[in-house]
């Protein structure tokens, strides 16, 4: 039988929730055949991260030359990429391999408070990996320290999801969840001159833990299988809030109990 394929390249979770861990078990779900490169081990549970060892780069540049001179994936997402230099073999095999449908996840700081990216590596990621991609999703918190302008309200979240457009990326994919405000969750798929605005209820759980990878992960597996950005990204926030909605009990403290299974 034949399975769509779809790359991740990220951070590992030793807890299971979150990075790579997240992002396989998404494919999974979604009947994708899936592949990782590991750009990063942390040592973390449901509670924090408690320790980040970036993987050295000749153990990044084996990986993905591995997958590059063997596996085409239809689709490839980046989670916790940590270091400029770990961005530019990134970005360099995508262009080598031609990888296409790729979507950045701009992974920076965890939940618990942990740096995923070295603050001196975002404009890297700016400048070489963004022009590379068809789709990033940033959180309101991220999108800010992306585009400069702060938040406050609708017109300045799409006044920023347009400035990260000019940037070189024809899509933002605008997380509204940290809008505490709203009685809805409201995601904002934003491009050059459009936007479009997916709202559903907001469930208040403290199972949140490793939605933004699992979100990103299941996009880019509607990608994979031949979907349009638009429909990819509305599967993937239905899979989101039917996990939110129904998160599973594991045998763990949980502070931010996994959404994913
Ligand atoms: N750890 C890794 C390796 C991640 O990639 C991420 C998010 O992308 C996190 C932790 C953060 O997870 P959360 O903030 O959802 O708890």
């Amino acid at each position: 039988m034949f399975y769509p394929s779809a790359l991740s390249i990220a951070g590992s979770d030793c807890g299971g929730g979150a990075g790579i861990q997240a992002d396989l078990k998404t494919f999974q779900e979604l009947d994708i055949y899936g592949m990782s490169v590991i750009t990063a081990v942390t040592a973390q549970n449901t509670q924090e991260v408690k320790e980040v060892f970036p993987l050295p780069l000749q153990t990044v540049e084996a990986q993905l030359q591995a997958i590059g001179e063997d596996f085409t994936p239809a689709s490839t997402k980046t989670g916790m990429l940590y270091s400029a230099e770990i961005i530019q073999l990134v970005a360099s095999a995508i262009k080598c391999y031609a990888w296409p449908q790729i979507v950045i996840d701009p992974v920076m700081i965890s939940k618990s408070g942990a740096v995923l990216l070295q603050p001196s590596a975002m404009d890297t990621m700016l400048d070489i990996l963004l022009p590379l991609a068809c789709l990033i999703t940033p959180n309101i918190p991220e999108a800010e320290l992306i585009s400069g302008i702060e938040i406050v309200d609708v017109p300045s979240l799409y006044e920023a999801g347009q400035r990260i457009c000019s940037m070189g990326v024809p899509h933002v994919l605008l997380k509204g969840g940290h809008r505490e405000d709203s009685v809805e969750s409201t995601d904002y798929l934003i491009t050059r001159d459009t936007y479009l605005a997916l709202s559903s209820p907001r469930i208040h759980t403290r199972h949140t833990h490793g939605t933004g990878c699992t979100l990103s992960a299941a996009i880019t597996s509607g990608l994979a299988k031949g979907n349009s950005i638009e429909k990819a990204v509305s599967l993937g926030k239905k899979f989101i809030m039917n996990a939110i909605a129904y998160p599973i009990e594991v045998d763990s403290r949980h502070l931010y109990g996994p959404v994913n299974h």
